[in-house]
């Protein structure tokens, strides 16, 4: 059994789970959702908030503390759109495929293409107390589509720190190690261990 402190991942996806997992490995024990917890409304309109109505509702249901995260997309020449509603921007029930091909029409002709993603990570525990970190990934919107790996707008996002190719084309080691998600739990990990170094125990 895991001496660790552990913490309830308030996401269900698989590959996110297994990525922060990695990230997390011998600092914090991660515990699955429990499959009885309903799906969380995320309107709170800031990544901020939709990560701490996931972690306090995981949290509530666990008696354990919970861990959330919550992404948007912010292209500079559509005033941050999609921003903080990425997953809904062709409409309640679009597929990612539909997300880009908004995306790349109405950015047809832009010239500016500049974008970043935002990731909010957030822990919050039985007593109340939270804690947030963010992680950013600065890059560009492609013309195209170009890729075929990754999930989202991976194929049509160019990040400002690789070599020209968009997430799609990268493995996801080097996805994660540039990635807004990547560096939001990094920064987790970091604010943990400062936190348990305040708070011995
Ligand atoms: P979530 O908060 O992680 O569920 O992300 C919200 C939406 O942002 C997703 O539905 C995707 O459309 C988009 N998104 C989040 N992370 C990524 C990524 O790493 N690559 C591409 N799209 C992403």
């Amino acid at each position: 059994m895991s001496s660790l402190p552990q913490l309830v991942c308030a996401t269900a996806n698989p590959g996110k789970v297994a990525e922060i997992t990695r990230i997390l490995a011998g600092l914090v024990e991660l515990l699955p959702r429990p499959l009885d917890v309903a799906d969380v409304v995320e309107d709170a309109g800031t990544l901020a908030g939709n990560a701490r109505l996931k972690a306090r509702a995981i949290c509530a249901s666990t008696g354990l503390p919970a861990v959330s995260d919550d992404t948007g997309l912010f292209v500079d020449a559509l005033d941050g759109a999609p921003g903080v509603d990425a997953a809904y921007y062709a409409g309640a029930q679009a597929s990612y495929v539909q997300n880009r091909a908004k995306l790349l029409a109405d950015l047809a002709g832009v010239h500016d293409r500049r974008a970043e993603f935002r990731t909010v990570v957030m822990v919050v525990w039985p007593d109340g107390d939270e804690l947030s970190v963010e992680g950013v990934c600065v890059g560009t919107i492609a013309t195209g589509e170009i890729g075929d790996r990754g999930f989202g707008y991976d194929p049509v996002f160019i990040p400002a720190d690789g070599d020209g190719r968009t997430f799609s084309e990268l493995d996801d080691s080097e996805k994660n190690a540039i990635s807004h998600r990547g560096r939001a739990f990094k920064a987790l990990v970091a604010a943990l261990r400062e936190r348990a170094t305040i708070q011995p125990g």
